[in-house]
């Protein structure tokens, strides 16, 4: 059954949006009663109907609620070597409206009439695969759901200790992996003065928070005064400052009057024109994302100042987050450990319930969210 959505939350975001920061790890709270148990015999499920979000058309621009479908569906029989997780959280991200084009991308664009796909987190509540049992906290690529049925190993299992769970969708997960990558790619080090875009964001707070670890001298730009606040006083960085007050060129020589060594693009367009500027000699770019193009029919041309690459002999490296999957354990050890020794702060904001995912999901293009924009499901 396809159901019309509600509004975005954007539209009236000060009742929907719960914004929250995570210093350090607390004891985790006891896991939600499983509905039943994986080892004995089978025990009775009463059937689910789960609900669902599917791609209903192609965005022309910036999405809109219409492109969605809520689907109430019931599910079936749980299958041998499976399990039935719960989703508690889900993650919604930029890239996804990439996916939302037709044609060929780094990923395949998403299907239409068929589930999103997007990272999430949840708890087992029926196994019949003996790798997991109820109550297991596991990580999927099965968000936009409430519920799925899977294999063990289309899942990760985490750790309940750390709290919440949803720390594995933003500073342990894709997002806290992107930042620490991208500062690995260029060998940012001690001294450098590097300048983060979309630094608000679910990369940018961390990057600017591992930056500093490293000693570098931080400079964040974000959308509003109240994220240049945050970024200051909750994440440490030495500068911010609000791009849409003034060209982020003429803010940038204000507050870098003697340049920047690296830039870290989460916004291209404009600003990564402005960073170009801002630049040393030999300055590197770390190029993780474009956010400001991502909703333009015609993207527009690129950075006038191109011809500094050259004569600053500057070092651009693309970044895909994908190809330093294998070093999550490395990952998880660093920047695991800052978290757990309350070194680095994950901050979040979030949104209740499965019917509000797609208002979240257009708020990241307005700037709605502060840290990770999460989910929760349950
Ligand atoms: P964010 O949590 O930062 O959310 C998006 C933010 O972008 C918004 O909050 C908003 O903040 C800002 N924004 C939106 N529209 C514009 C605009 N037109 N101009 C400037 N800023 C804008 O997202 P993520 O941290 O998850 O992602 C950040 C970037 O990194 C994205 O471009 C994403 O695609 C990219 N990325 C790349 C990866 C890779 O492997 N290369 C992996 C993960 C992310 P504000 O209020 O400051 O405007």
């Amino acid at each position: 059954m396809n159901l019309k959505l509600p509004q975005p939350a954007s539209a009236s975001p000060s009742g929907s949006f719960v914004h929250r920061r995570f210093p350090s790890p607390h004891p985790a709270a006891a896991p939600n009663a499983p509905l039943a148990s994986a080892a004995g015999p089978m025990i009775f499920m009463p059937k689910i109907t789960n609900r669902e979000i599917r791609l209903a058309s192609r965005p022309d621009g910036l999405p809109t609620v219409a492109n969605f479908a809520l689907v109430h569906r019931e599910l079936e029989p749980l299958p041998d070597h499976q399990v039935l997780v719960r989703n508690l959280f889900m993650s919604v991200d930029p890239y996804m409206r990439g996916r939302m084009n037709e044609g060929k991308s780094y990923v395949p664009p998403f299907e239409l009439g068929q589930t999103l796909e997007g990272r999430a987190v949840g708890e087992v509540v029926e196994s019949r695969a003996k790798e997991l049992k109820a109550g297991d906290a596991v990580f999927s690529n099965f968000g936009w759901r409430e519920y799925f049925m899977a294999s063990p190993k289309e899942l990760r299992r985490v750790s309940r200790e750390l709290h919440p769970l949803s720390v594995y969708l933003g500073a342990l997960g894709m997002p806290g992996l992107t930042a620490w990558a991208g500062l690995n790619l260029v060998d940012v080090k001690a001294g450098d003065v590097i300048y983060i875009s979309g630094a608000a964001g679910a990369v940018g707070h961390v990057a600017g928070q591992l930056a500093k670890l490293r000693r570098c001298l931080v400079i964040g730009s974000a959308g509003s005064m109240e994220k240049v606040r945050f970024l200051r006083e909750e994440c440490g960085f030495d500068i911010a400052f609000d791009y849409k007050t003034g060209p982020v060129v003429e803010q940038l020589n204000v507050e870098a009057p003697e340049g920047i060594d690296v830039y870290f693009d989460n916004v291209g367009g404009e600003t990564l024109e402005a960073a170009i500027s801002a630049l040393k000699v030999h300055g590197r770019i770390i190029a993780c994302g474009g956010i400001s193009a991502y909703n333009e029919k015609t993207p527009g041309p690129g950075p006038a100042n191109w011809f500094n690459v050259t004569a600053k002999r500057l070092t651009i490296k693309g970044m895909l987050v994908r190809d330093w999957l294998g070093r999550q354990g490395e990952f998880e050890k660093e920047v695991g450990g800052y978290f757990r020794a309350g070194k680095l702060k994950s901050h979040e904001t979030v949104v209740e319930g499965l019917d509000q995912a797609v208002g979240a999901f257009i708020g990241l293009f307005a700037g709605k969210n502060t840290g990770k924009m999460v989910v929760k499901l349950a």
